[in-house]
């Protein structure tokens, strides 16, 4: 590292530079020393890359400062701990933004992925929707969506059966062309997507009428799956491959499937573990007894204590949803709801009246307690 050049050096600019100043003296000696004005020339080569290099640092606020305070050693990777990437040209972005601003265009090329190189297709989202239960215990369904797919007719080449793909005359298959230019900087050669094939390096001369040259059409498909138990509303399933299909041998997308489980009249699903309001009559309440819960796996008969007040609540242990890991249930969590009787005749009214009357504070221990905290907070 002792043969490294200060990058201010490099740059022609003082310490203080400002951000413009940085830009302005990295077109100017980006201009000096681009390969492509000098070819084998491995001064400029040499200039060029280590111009490049001090550019990385100095147009990065970060890596700029901690090059102020530690110098190579801050912004080095290999004196660890420091900037990222061992790449002598590793301004891809500004790089890239600087020559876009002036010729519209990538000069270098070489980011540009082959034409031909196998692309993934892409992902399907589709909507699936499912009863409470059977998220709760899992199910098998059927899903109906719409997919691209290869044309079976061209097995996705585009051409009609019987003719072949030729490879493009204008680029060589490449999909790009070489452009020399004359700019500020000099002679300049740049790389464009080529016209004739649009980029493919491809052209079909007689287009598969089934899917008109694309080599892929819409299909409506329908697949099963199985849902696994224990799956919740808006989460997302995804089923791996049967998404669109790839190109030029890539593999298919994912289809993403938005599970909207439909709302149980009785029971609602927090976690794994379901609640549910059971109602009861006064007299239950006040005696206990059986009552018949339902739950996932069908009705349950349980025993309410003798004094269960509303509210109370009580535990069927197992009896939630299935855990997604496989692992075991959530529980089931039942609440009292007191049924105020209604619509009572005269002869029920004397019956509770009498009932009342053969009550006391001993009964209503909450009730009690209620009013002596009222008492003692705001007088008689
Ligand atoms: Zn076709
Ligand atoms: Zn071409």
């Amino acid at each position: 590292m002792a043969d490294k050049r200060d990058y201010y050096e490099v740059m022609g600019v003082p310490k203080n530079a400002s951000e413009d100043e940085i830009k302005k003296a990295y077109r100017k000696l980006a201009k000096k020393y681009h390969p492509d004005l000098h070819p084998g020339d491995k001064v400029a080569e040499e200039k060029f890359k280590e111009l490049n290099e001090a550019y990385e640092v100095l147009s990065d606020k970060e890596k700029r400062t901690r090059y102020d305070q530690f110098g190579h050693a801050g912004v080095d990777p290999n004196f660890g701990g420091g900037a990222a990437g061992g790449n002598p040209f590793g301004v891809d972005m500004d790089f890239g933004d600087i020559f876009d601003s002036f010729f519209g265009g990538n000069p270098f090329g070489g980011r540009h992925s082959s034409p031909n190189a196998p692309r993934r297709g892409s992902d399907v989202e589709a909507a699936l929707v499912i009863e409470f239960e059977e998220a709760a215990k899992g199910c098998r369904k059927t899903v109906a969506y719409e997919k691209v797919e290869a044309c079976p007719d061209c097995h996705g080449s585009g051409a009609k059966a019987g003719t072949s793909v030729k490879t493009c005359p204008a680029c060589g298959g490449s999909g790009q062309v070489r452009v020399t230019q004359n700019t500020f900087m000099g002679v300049v050669q740049t790389t464009r997507p080529c016209d004739r094939c649009g980029g493919t390096g491809k052209v079909i001369e007689t287009p598969c009428p089934t899917c008109r040259g694309s080599g892929h059409l819409r299909k409506k498909r329908t697949i099963e799956i199985n849902v696994p138990a224990g799956i919740d509303d808006r989460q997302i399933l995804n089923v791996s491959g049967q998404g669109n299909a790839g190109t030029n041998g890539g593999p298919a997308g994912d289809l993403h499937l938005l599970v909207n489980v439909r709302p149980h009249p009785l029971f609602e699903r927090k976690g794994n573990d379901i609640w549910c309001d059971m109602p009861i009559t006064f007299m239950q309440a006040a005696l206990g007894g059986e009552v018949i819960v339902p739950t996932l796996d069908g009705k349950v008969s349980y025993e309410v204590r003798e004094g269960t007040q509303p509210g109370d609540i009580f535990k069927l242990k197992g009896k939630g949803v299935t855990k997604l890991s496989g692992r075991g249930r959530g529980d089931q969590y039942v609440r009292m709801v007191l049924e105020v009787p209604k619509n009572l005749t005269v002869k029920q009214k004397e019956l509770l009246k009498k009932f009342e009357d053969s009550t006391s504070e001993k009964n209503y221990q909450k009730r009690k307690g209620f009013f002596e905290k009222l008492k003692k907070k705001f007088g008689d």
